[in-house]
């Protein structure tokens, strides 16, 4: 039988259209200050840990935590414009952005009051930079071939193996890593893994980058050695780490961040063609809007999902599948769209640079997060199709 899915028809309510021209207005400030070129996507290399700070002084960090955290009690639809606003701006989100996105909820629902107390209300001053430990040499789709082993020792657990592809690991903080306490056992392959929080600041902990065709230095080698974790840190349920990783994943997997990675091309050829298009670009530009307007109509309804306490896992794979995918033919369509553009046009040169830059950050979009062949084998399972 086909399982329910549901995409509720949300509208982002009144008090968000009033909070994101305060977003607006404050990201204004900040490019006039010169903190961040909104033209220059290359800037995702740079950390801007002031800028954290000043989006924390705002309030917009842990927004829809309890107070007694450091958090906000918004709505996930209040932090979905904000995530919005700064991803369209090309603003410069990776000290704080996953963090806010997904280790803090992971915190909230599963580490110790004291752990809490201390690393929640940093997170919402925008202080604390984390990255996110589950792929392995060996695993990635295959999150459950992890072999990176905690051992246990007195007070503690002693970490060997590594990890790969983890991103902002250079800066970060603070890791949430999945390490193997037991075997898998035959009844359940996925047994046997247990969720940690990792000091990054620690002894036993080396990170290597790895370096990308963009230029860019986004991820990196993280590999332990004899690295101590205290008992305190572990994570939810001792081998039970699989239960846990789903409900990270639908935060994973929805937000506007999924199909605006390479939405600044669009933008700079609506202003290559000016205020009066010829019918072809006028056709074209027009189809990838409502495509755009459409994703994001679903992008948004996952996020009121959220906001009624629900997991929607199916729902945020398919704005993940289709948001991605989008994003990553988006370059090759303006590209074609932009053979049309007077060569007069004033900001020619930056739509070519931009483009140059799309291209080669395009193929990584849809494997981050999940690739689409493993995102729609779990919407065909939530379909009840396998
Ligand atoms: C920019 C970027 C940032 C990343 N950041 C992080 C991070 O911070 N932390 C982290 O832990 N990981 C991170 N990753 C890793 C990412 O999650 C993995 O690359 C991804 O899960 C795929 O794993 P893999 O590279 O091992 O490929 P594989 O799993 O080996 O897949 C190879 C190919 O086989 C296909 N395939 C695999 N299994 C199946 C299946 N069951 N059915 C059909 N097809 C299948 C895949 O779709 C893919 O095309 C990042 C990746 C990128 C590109």
């Amino acid at each position: 039988m086909t399982a329910a899915l549901r995409f509720d028809p949300i509208r982002l309510p009144p008090e968000c259209e009033v909070l994101r021209q305060e977003v607006r207005a404050f990201l204004a400030d900040e490019i006039a200050a010169g903190t961040f070129d909104p033209h220059k996507p290359q800037r995702e290399d740079s950390d801007a840990p002031e800028f954290s700070r000043r989006v924390g002084e705002r309030g917009w960090l842990g927004m829809t935590w309890p107070k007694q955290y450091g958090g906000h009690e918004r709505s996930f639809l209040e932090r979905y414009v904000v995530t919005e606003e700064m991803r369209v701006a090309n603003a410069p989100t990776r000290r704080f952005f996953v963090a806010d996105r997904q280790s803090g909820p992971v915190l909230l629902k599963y580490a110790p009051e004291h752990i809490k107390m201390d690393i929640l209300p940093r997170i919402c001053r925008g202080e604390v930079c984390f990255s996110i430990g589950m792929s392995e040499p060996n695993s990635g789709s295959d999150l459950f071939a992890a072999k990176t082993k905690a051992t246990k020792t007195d007070g503690g657990w002693l970490i060997n193996g590594s990890k790969i592809w983890t991103t902002s690991a250079h800066i970060a903080d603070y890791m949430i890593a999945i390490f193997r306490t037991s075997p898998s056992t035959k009844e359940n392959r996925r047994h046997g893994l247990t969720q940690f929080l990792v000091n990054m600041k620690k002894p036993g902990i080396t990170v290597n980058p790895i370096a990308q065709i963009t230029g860019q230095y986004e991820f990196n080698e993280v590999v332990f050695t004899d690295h101590f974790v205290p008992d305190d840190h572990m994570l939810g349920e001792l081998d039970g780490a699989w239960k846990q990783a789903t409900s990270e994943l639908a935060y994973e997997r929805s937000g506007p961040e999924r199909f605006l990675e390479t939405y600044y091309v669009l933008t700079e050829l609506v202003r290559a063609v000016g205020p009066k298009p010829d019918t072809r670009s006028a056709e074209g530009i027009g189809r990838l809007v409502a495509q755009l307007h459409t994703m994001r109509r679903m992008s948004v309804s996952v996020a009121g999902m959220l906001q009624a306490g629900r997991e929607p896992v199916v729902e945020a794979s398919i704005v993940k599948d289709i948001g991605t995918i989008w994003e990553q033919q988006l370059p090759h369509r303006v590209r074609e769209l932009a053979a049309f553009v007077d060569a007069d046009a004033s900001n020619h040169a930056t739509l070519d640079e931009q483009l140059a830059f799309a291209i080669k950050t395009a193929p990584k979009l849809t494997i981050q997060g999940g690739t689409t062949e493993v995102l729609r084998g779990i919407i065909a399972r939530g379909l009840g199709l396998r």
